[in-house]
């Protein structure tokens, strides 16, 4: 075939075929003017792409959804949730749809997906839109979170409709964000599933899952509790990572919540400046149940719903299948409690384990509460301190010898550890990111996106792209909000 007259994206549609019940097969809407506004070229090039190839006039087409590249069979997959806590039997792609299936050029198997590409049968009461702002938002957040090191749904490329979508402000632009994952399966896809009382249907959903994020569980005694087994390791892992970086998810329904251990679904999320625990930004969490502190035990509540979807499955004696499911279950806040540890020992140039790491971390993180500190620069401050400037530490505290104690405790702790404190310092600025996406930064970018320069975007996600070298000029972006904006600041769910 001659190369232009391939598709642009060579789809396969393994989840349409091997699960129907659980998708309908739908298109994306026309629109008046699709126009590619910016493309991940990275992201292109891992799938094997020329990145030119997507900022054509017929690469937007399909990037919106109203070109379905040849041999794809675009779906609209159905899945349930836990909302806030409150249980939705169908909630499912109301404004999505899932392009299919493409490879990588390390062979990896991952969901093209659309964001914004019109109502489906899923839709509900929703117009099927998006707003460019909200795009935007998940693909500078979802990049940057991707440059940390944290696992997450990635984002291609973002289309403008030439079509207005009408929110409580007024009209804005509408967009459709094109992302990649390694799987759209959640838990809420589960719960949809095992809604339907098939057994069979319930199983297939088991055998994909276990095929595309945990092949080793095939080989188990018992494969859904060793699926259920690697989701709470790789979701234990996750939201510790998470918690390292200051990032608040926002709206961590079961319908957010993934199978792969990605990231998924940026909506009201944040960073934190200020380091405390009860930080919420959403604005429609009122009661706080997605607080920055809680996020652990939040995705604990969520694999509970999971395990009681697996059940059947883990064994045909219930109170067997539920025994089983508790044990691990239980296990949970141990396995978070690992993963982060060793993301603070690595936090602060620390390579050996101690009995006394687990005070020393408390209380540089109440200390950094009390004090107001700002997560990220503390952080980053720490490899000074290991350099012999304590002043950059000394500058995020409110009483400049808060840490004095401390620091002298985390000297010692060094000294055992016996490495050369040029190699730690350098060591710990790979670990703690001089730029996060800071939320004063990220609106100040989407403003002036929605008013039609995306070029402050642009320089943001360059900036986010690499997180731990510190560049001269970028300054700003490592500032902690003004005060006028940081009291109060709220984010809204990506409608
Ligand atoms: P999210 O908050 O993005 O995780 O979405 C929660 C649910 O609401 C999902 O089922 C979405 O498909 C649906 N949804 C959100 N916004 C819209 C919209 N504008 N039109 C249709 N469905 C929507
Ligand atoms: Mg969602």
């Amino acid at each position: 075939m001659d190369p232009a007259d391939r598709p642009l994206f060579e789809l396969t549609h393994r989840f349409a075929d091997e699960l129907p019940e659980l998708c309908t097969p739908w298109p994306g809407a026309e629109v008046p003017d699709p126009q590619v506004v910016l493309v991940d070229d990275q992201l292109a090039k891992e799938l094997g792409l020329d990145p030119t190839d997507l900022r054509t006039a017929d690469a937007a087409r399909t990037l919106v959804g109203m070109e379905v590249p040849e041999g794809a069979e675009p779906v609209a997959q159905g899945y349930a949730g836990h909302q806030f806590g409150g249980y939705s039997p169908r909630l499912g792609d109301g404004r999505a749809l899932l392009l299919g299936e493409l490879h990588d050029l390390d062979g990896r198997e991952l969901d093209l997906h659309l964001k914004g590409s019109g109502r489906t049968p899923f839709a509900r009461g929703g117009d099927g839109k998006a707003a460019i702002g909200p795009m935007l938002r998940e693909y500078v957040i979802s990049t940057a979170m991707h440059a940390l090191g944290i696992p997450t749904t990635r984002a291609l490329a973002v289309t403008t409709t030439g079509e207005p979508v009408y929110r409580e402000d007024g009209p804005l632009p509408g967009a459709v964000l094109a992302r990649v994952a390694t799987s759209h399966l959640r838990v809420g896809t589960f719960q949809y599933a095992a809604s339907m009382q098939d057994a069979a249907l319930l199983q297939r959903l088991v055998d994909h899952a276990i095929g595309r994020h945990h092949p080793a569980a095939a080989d188990a005694d018992r494969p859904a509790l060793a699926l259920y087994e690697a989701v709470l390791d790789a979701q234990a892992s996750l939201v510790a990572r998470w918690m390292l970086v200051g990032f608040i998810h926002g709206v961590m329904n079961t319908d957010n919540t993934t199978i792969s251990g990605e990231t998924i679904d940026y909506g009201p999320c944040a960073f934190l400046d200020a380091y405390d625990p009860a930080t919420v930004y959403s604005s429609i969490d009122h009661g706080g149940r997605y607080a920055f502190g809680n996020q652990p035990s939040i995705v604990q509540w969520n694999l509970a719903r999971l395990a009681e979807t697996l059940l059947p499955l883990i064994d045909e004696d219930q109170d067997t299948a539920v025994g089983l499911a508790t044990d691990l279950l239980q296990q949970f806040p141990e396995r978070f409690t690992v993963a982060w540890r060793a993301g603070m020992r690595a936090k602060l140039g620390l390579v050996t384990e101690h009995e006394s790491d687990p005070e020393l971390f408390d209380d540089l993180l109440r200390t950094m509460h009390e004090q107001g500190s700002d997560l990220t620069s503390t952080f980053r401050a720490l490899s000074s301190v290991v350099r012999g400037d304590a002043g950059p530490l000394a500058d995020q505290l409110g009483d400049r010898t808060a840490l004095d104690g401390w620091l002298d405790r985390y000297a010692a702790r060094r000294a055992d550890d016996g490495r050369p404190d040029d190699e730690v310092a350098d060591a710990m600025d790979r670990t703690n990111p001089a730029y996060v996406p800071r939320n004063h930064l990220v609106e100040e970018a989407l403003a002036a996106a929605t008013a039609g320069d995306l070029a402050p975007v642009e320089q943001l996600v360059d900036v986010l792209r690499q997180p731990f070298e510190q560049r001269p000029g970028l300054d700003r972006y490592t500032h902690p909000a003004p005060v006028e904006f940081g009291q109060g600041y709220q984010t809204f769910c990506g409608t």
